[in-house]
């Protein structure tokens, strides 16, 4: 075993100020929903450019809401890609209809645009394509071929906020953009999510989602008297606290600097990796990448995983292809499904990637990775 300090693949930076934000919410007389959840939705929305924002309590509660508000039920089928975290599928199984396993692009691990059109039947209700590791995919593709067949696209852009693709920025590419303020992602909340939306109907949805399906309107509150409430569709308790939006107005305030720094770490990877065969890179053009993840592909990926851990180097594989969990095989998906999701996933290893990297890290890692 080295001992050289451990080296995460992702954390969190957390500075005075975020400390103290929290503190200034925990001394005020909010703790759950106060104002400062509508601050942080604001707040995103003024750096995404979407026009309204539902703070949740995680990204997977963000895409349980949005497939909820897209009337996603029973019978509808949703594509989604085999290369994510479980809970971009799981979200459409939480409804009650049928996930649809994409294949990804070899060269970059996004949803492969052909492999969409031919999964699109007359049950297909949205498209759920992932911006993965932080890369976003061909939105112009997917919203042309969401318009022809009329139906809905959904981001899950839980590993690209602060990305951004021919000028637009992530969040204002599909129907509903979904991000997550998971430690381990660009900013943090703890736990917590949001989705995005130009739509004020879908965004009115999503609220109610959030609260048990609880519908407030002030105006009927005026009519009716202030206690008078309904609940007009079974929802849930996905609210986010006021402390956790504290935190998370205070992080997003830093996520232009950070994804500058996650590009400049990236740029380290790539000069250092650069010649080496074993190794292929993803990279788009036209697009601001959000480095979520560096994801390179290696021959013998065990046995450099194995040699990048005992440097203790903490290295992990995103991601196993969602339907070859036990979970998923039991309901029938089968091995040979999306050839090139396993082909990646037998290769694929993600290199520390976080706003704390000095160059000389990468060199450790680097070093590590070659053998
Ligand atoms: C992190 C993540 C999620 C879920 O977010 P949580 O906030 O952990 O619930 C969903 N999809 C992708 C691609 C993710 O990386």
């Amino acid at each position: 075993m080295s001992n050289a300090p451990f080296l995460p693949y992702g954390r969190q930076i957390l500075a005075e100020d975020d400390i103290q934000a929290v503190v200034d919410a925990l001394k005020s007389d909010w703790l759950t929903t106060g104002p400062r959840v509508g601050l942080f939705e604001k707040a995103v929305c003024d750096h995404t450019g979407a026009k309204h924002g539902v703070a949740v309590n995680s990204g997977t509660a963000a895409l349980h809401a949005a497939m909820y508000a897209l009337n996603v039920s029973k019978g509808d089928e949703v594509i989604v890609p085999a290369m994510t975290f479980a809970a971009t599928a799981n979200s459409v199984l939480y409804c009650g209809a049928t996930p649809v396993f994409a294949d990804v692009s070899l060269d970059t691990l996004l949803i492969d645009i052909e492999s969409v059109e031919t999964n699109i039947t007359a049950k297909t209700k949205a498209i759920i394509a992932v911006d993965y590791a932080g890369q976003p995919c061909d939105w112009d593709a997917l919203r042309s071929l969401a318009a022809k067949h009329n139906i809905a696209l959904v981001a899950d852009a839980c590993h690209a906020i602060g990305g951004a693709y021919k000028g637009a920025s992530v969040g204002t590419l599909a129907d509903i953009t979904v991000f997550s303020f998971h430690p381990v992602k660009h900013i943090t909340t703890g736990e917590g999510g949001m989705a995005v939306t130009d739509d004020e109907l879908l965004a009115s949805k999503m609220r109610a989602f959030r609260s048990h399906g609880i519908t407030t309107d002030a105006h009927q509150r005026e009519k009716e008297g202030a206690w008078f409430y309904e609940m007009t569709d079974l929802g849930f308790n996905y609210r986010i606290t006021d402390v956790q939006c504290a935190l998370g107005v205070s992080q997003l305030a830093k996520l232009d600097d950070w994804i500058a720094k996650r590009n400049e770490v990236a740029g380290w990877y790539d000069s250092k990796l650069n010649s080496s065969s074993a190794i292929s890179l993803h990279k788009a053009e036209n697009v601001r990448h959000a480095y979520h993840l560096y994801v390179v592909r290696v021959d013998d990926r065990d046995a450099v995983f194995q040699r990048m851990r005992a440097d203790n180097i903490g290295v992990n594989v995103h991601y196993i292809p969602v339907y070859l969990h036990p979970y998923y095989q039991k309901l029938g998906y089968e091995k040979g499904l999306c050839p090139n999701a396993e082909k990646a996933y037998e290769q694929i290893i993600s290199l520390p990637m976080w706003v704390g990297l000095e160059e000389a890290d990468v060199d450790r890692v680097v070093t590590s990775l070659v053998g």
